[in-house]
C-alpha cells in the first residue's frame, strides 16, 4: 500500500531549527520518499502538562512507496537517530515525528491512529497542513480542517518563524504549496 502522507515536525530541544531540518532531510532522503511540499516553520507553545521550551513545527508532504505501519517504524528510527530520548512521555523531544494524515485513510491500529488522534485539537499541526492545502478536509470526521482552527482557543500560541532554505533540504524549488513552483 502506498500513499501521500503528511507528516508533523516538531523540536523543542537543542538546536530546534537544525533539528527539524535534519528530521526533513533523512525523511525525504529515504528511497521509498519523495518530496511533494514542506511548510514554513513555526514557533509554538509547548501544549503539555510537562513544563518546557517553545517548539519549531513545520508539515512535511511525501509519496510514501510502502504501508503506513512502515512508515511509522522508518520515522521512529529517524527519532532515535537524531537523539531522541522518550524518557518522558509528552516531554521535551529533539525531533517529533508524527504520521498527521495518508491520503484518506482511517485506521485504529495498535500504537498506529491515522489521522493523527490529536491533530485537529493542535494549532502546531493544523496551521501547517492547511497552509500546503487550505482545502483538506478531515477524513475520520469529514469536516473541513480550517474549521477546528477557529474553535482553539488562545492558549495555544503560534508564530511564523519563516522557511526552510530549498537548498538546505537539496530540493530545487521546494516551495510551501505544490501550485506555487516560482518562488
Ligand atoms: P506525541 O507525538 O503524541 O506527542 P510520542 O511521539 O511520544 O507522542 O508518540 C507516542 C506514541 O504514539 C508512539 O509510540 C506511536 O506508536 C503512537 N502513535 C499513534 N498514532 C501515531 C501517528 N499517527 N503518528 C505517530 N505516532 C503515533
Ligand atoms: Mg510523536
Amino acid at each position: 500500500m502506498a500513499g501521500v502522507a503528511y507528516i508533523g515536525v516538531g523540536s523543542n530541544l537543542g538546536d530546534a531549527f537544525e533539528n527539524c531540518l535534519q528530521g526533513v532531510i533523512a525523511v525525504i532522503g529515504n528511497e521509498r520518499a519523495t518530496f511533494v511540499a514542506l511548510s514554513s516553520l513555526y514557533r509554538t507553545s509547548p501544549v503539555s502538562p510537562v513544563a518546557q521550551a517553545d517548539f519549531l513545527n513545520c508539515a512535511l508532504k511525501i509519496a510514501w512507496r510502502s504501508t503506513p505501519r512502515e512508515l511509522l517504524s522508518f520515522l521512529r528510527e529517524v527519532e532515535t537517530g537524531l537523539g531522541r530520548d522518550r524518557a518522558v512521555r509528552f516531554g521535551p523531544r529533539t525531533l517529533d515525528l508524527d504520521i498527521l494524515f495518508f491520503d484518506d485513510l482511517v485506521l485504529d491500529a495498535p500504537g498506529l491512529t491515522i489521522p493523527h488522534p490529536r491533530l485537529h485539537q493542535r494549532k502546531f499541526a493544523l496551521v501547517p497542513c492547511l497552509e500546503i492545502d487550505p482545502n483538506l478536509i478531515h477524513p475520520r470526521f469529514r469536516r473541513p480542517l480550517v474549521e477546528y482552527l477557529n474553535e482553539i482557543g488562545d492558549e495555544q500560541k503560534i508564530a511564523s518563524f519563516g522557511r526552510i532554505p530549498a537548498d538546505r533540504i537539496g530540493v530545487a524549488g521546494a516551495v510551501n504549496t505544490e501550485g506555487n513552483t516560482s518562488g
